[in-house]
């Protein structure tokens, strides 16, 4: 759960990490406050992991700020838990299949493969659109010859955090990454088993931010 402090939960947070393990009536002594007023703030701060409290000991600071829960809840994401499903196209297709599919998918990024279901490229929107600016028919060309293609890929994989597989789309400017396994059976050659854009980061920053209603 991710929250927004006030103030009064501020001072209850510094007063119990300087001098925690206090009891509820102590704090409230400090802030010359009866003890039942401070009931829903030191339940609001429990409930968010940042104290702790133990019968008879009283309240300690659990050693996470707000922005440290924020941030574990990001980094503790993986890509397995938002990856979306992936659209792949052979890597004889003709860009003019290509278009079709990504309007029937509904999708911004192909992922091309092999016959053996290999990864070999990626195929994106402009890709398209910048053999369309050519005099060349649509449908003579292979998606293979406009395709980025291996190992110029960037890729991610299912144990990645969320955290990592976003920050590799800003770096490389990209708007989808395809999500890998190794096969077992062929040593560098990737099988696809999803795909995380930015649309899944986006879910994902939403979810969170509704965590903290
Ligand atoms: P667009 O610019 O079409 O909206 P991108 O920003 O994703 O989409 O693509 C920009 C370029 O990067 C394209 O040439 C595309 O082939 C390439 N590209 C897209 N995704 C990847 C990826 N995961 N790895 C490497 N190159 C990619």
């Amino acid at each position: 759960m991710v929250i927004e402090l006030t103030s009064r939960q501020e001072k209850i947070v510094q007063i119990v990490k300087d001098e925690g393990p206090i009891t509820g009536e102590h704090i409230a002594d400090k802030l010359s406050l009866t003890r039942a007023t401070l009931r829903p703030d030191l339940a609001i701060l429990t409930m968010a992991g940042i104290l702790d409290a133990r019968p008879r000991v009283g309240y300690f600071y659990s050693g996470k700020s707000t922005l440290q829960a924020i941030g574990e809840s990001i980094k503790n994401k993986t890509v397995n838990e938002v990856k979306s499903v992936p659209v792949l196209v052979r890597e004889n297709a003709t860009v003019y299949d290509c278009i079709c599919t990504m309007f029937l998918e509904d999708v911004g990024t192909l992922f091309v493969v092999d016959e053996d279901n290999h990864l070999v490229g990626v195929v994106s929107r402009k890709d398209l659109l910048r053999s369309a600016i050519g005099k060349q028919s649509l449908e003579e060309i292979p998606v293979s010859i406009i395709m980025t293609r291996m190992p110029n890929l960037v890729i991610t994989y299912p144990e990645e955090s969320l955290h990592d597989a976003a920050t590799k789309l800003i770096r490389y400017q990209v708007d989808a990454l395809p999500v890998v396994v190794e096969d077992d059976k062929e040593q560098g050659k990737m099988n696809i088993i999803g795909r995380v854009t930015k649309t899944n980061i986006t879910n994902a920053y939403v979810e969170l931010g509704n965590e903290g209603l």
